[in-house]
């Protein structure tokens, strides 16, 4: 049985990452596929883990070797999907997790229109904010541009299936779970 992607998205300092490490600890349908970029990696970001962190040589060398099967811009650096592991993890019958921004999502949106795409919501703006700023892996300029952002990406907001609000992490887990199990 072929496997499904799992597209989330959401405005950073949502809790994407967060509710991603809930559904792989907490169930075993799910595997992550794990990114490449040119950011630098944040304190703790182990290389491989969270991200494949790449020289934007390699990151253009595999952009022209059709390497991903999405990529896009963010906030001065570059990000994309491995091809590879979608595959054969697709192949498996996994659901594959992509946590990923609004273009991308998009991309996936067309190439794999089974996929399902849900956007995860703040409980309100000023949580979002003071999320981004209590995480603090990024200096106060980055947080505006990430809210910056955020502001525009709403307008994507319609070509999602699932809008989730993660007010209470527990709750919207379980439900997100029950969502994907449900067949969607
Ligand atoms: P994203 O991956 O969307 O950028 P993170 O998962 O890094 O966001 O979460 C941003 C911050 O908000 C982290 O410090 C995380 O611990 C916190 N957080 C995530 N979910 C919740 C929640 N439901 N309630 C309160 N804080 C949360
Ligand atoms: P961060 O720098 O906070 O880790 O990620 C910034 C944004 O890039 C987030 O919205 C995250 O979901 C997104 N992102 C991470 N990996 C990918 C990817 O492979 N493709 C795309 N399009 N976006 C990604």
């Amino acid at each position: 049985m072929q496997g499904r992607l799992i597209v989330i998205s959401g405005f950073s300092g949502t809790g994407k990452g967060t509710i991603v490490q809930r559904l792989l600890q907490d169930y075993d349908n799910y595997c992550l596929s794990v990114s490449r970029t040119t950011r630098q990696p944040r304190e703790g970001e182990v290389d491989g883990v969270h991200y494949i962190f790449t020289t934007d040589e390699e990151f253009n060398r595999l952009i022209d070797e059709d390497g991903f099967v999405e990529y896009a811009g963010y906030v001065g650096n570059y990000y994309g999907t491995p091809k590879d592991f979608v595959e054969e993890n697709l192949q498996k019958g996994k659901s594959v997790l992509l946590e990923i921004e609004m273009q991308g999502a998009l991309k996936i949106k067309e190439k794999y229109p089974d996929a399902f795409l849900i956007f995860v919501l703040p409980p309100s703006f000023k949580e979002l904010r003071r999320r981004l700023v209590e995480r603090g892996t990024e200096e106060q300029s980055v947080i505006e541009r990430r809210l910056e952002r955020a502001r525009e990406e709403i307008r994507y907001m319609e070509y999602y299936d699932y809008y989730l609000v993660n007010d209470d992490l527990e709750e919207c887990v379980k439900k997100l779970h029950h969502k994907i199990m449900s067949g969607c």
